[in-house]
């Protein structure tokens, strides 16, 4: 109930309310411009027309997203949050920052893992087989972020979450809590979507090359798949994940996705929340929605 009411109080570009003083003085591209206009008329066009049977059309009342120009980290959109600075759980997001504050207390070195699917607590009951960290990142391998955590702790995220501006997962926490599973890593929509930003601007940072390639990866044919099917001339960096739902019409979950575009150097990033879906359905409304925007 309260998405119907406040999708129609936010879903006009509210940059003015929050980019001043955060974007460092400098303007958005005009690709990012265009890229806000091009999601508010499509949104805005839902109903009017036959071509407009898209899934974010029939979604509207349960879609929240964020859209941030890359170059300035200014949010250009942000559509039905109630705080988009708020912390909530985002699930799977987090994997990319507890990968790499894994990598900071070993030196770089990622394991290869037997994901055996229901057996080692992942998501996907046959499992992912032997897979590494890019493939993990790709199909948000839940096994093998289980092993990833198995020894972090909550002040082993410290390092990583200080560099790229997140919340604290809760104090005592450890083990699969760290990689978005449950509810014990609360972040803010918008600060997770800088962080996103900031991590595909350090690609020559160790780990960070990795984790970009398995977003890539994810975009191509992984949990993100939706995104790059849906994009004709680009390709995406994509993550995804399925958090417990903090609607006041609880679901079962609420979907997420970040996608970046385009993958080489990216100008935009959009974030989606669909309230009620899993991580891959809100993948699927992205890859429309920026379809929009190529
Ligand atoms: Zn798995």
């Amino acid at each position: 109930m309260a998405c119907a009411v406040t999708l129609a109080a936010l879903s006009v570009p509210i940059h003015e309310m929050f980019a001043a003083g955060d974007a460092g003085g400098s303007a958005s591209s005009l690709y990012a411009q265009s890229a806000a206009q091009a999601i508010t008329g499509a949104l805005g066009e839902c109903g009017t027309a036959p071509s407009n049977g898209d899934d974010f059309c029939s979604q509207r009342e349960n879609l929240s997203y964020l859209l941030l120009d890359a170059r300035s980290r200014t949010m250009l959109l942000a559509s039905n949050w109630p705080d988009p600075e708020s912390p909530i759980p985002l699930g799977s997001l987090v994997k990319s920052f507890t990968a790499l504050a894994y990598g900071e207390k070993h030196g770089f070195k990622y394991p290869v893992h037997l994901c055996r699917g229901t057996a080692s607590g992942c998501w996907r009951p046959r499992g992912h087989g032997r897979i590494g960290l890019e493939a993990a990142i790709a199909n948000s391998c839940n096994s093998y972020f289980r092993m990833l955590t198995h020894d972090l702790h909550a002040d082993d995220l410290q390092p990583i979450a200080t560099m790229f501006g997140l919340q604290m997962p809760d104090a005592g926490s450890s083990g699969p809590s760290l990689a978005g599973i449950g509810a014990h890593w609360l972040i803010s929509p918008l600060a997770l979507a800088r962080a996103y930003v900031e991590l595909s601007q350090r690609s020559d940072q160790p780990g960070v090359r990795e984790i970009l390639a398995g977003l890539a990866q994810s975009g191509r044919g992984g949990t993100g798949a939706e995104v790059d099917r849906a994009l004709r001339h680009s390709t995406a960096l994509v993550k995804t994940g399925t958090a417990p739902c903090t609607h006041a019409r609880r679901a079962p979950g609420d979907g997420f996705v970040i996608a970046m575009l385009p993958a080489n150097h990216p100008e935009i990033l959009l974030m989606v929340r669909v309230h009620g879906t899993p991580g891959s359905h809100a993948a699927r409304i992205a890859g429309e929605m920026l379809g929009r925007v190529e």
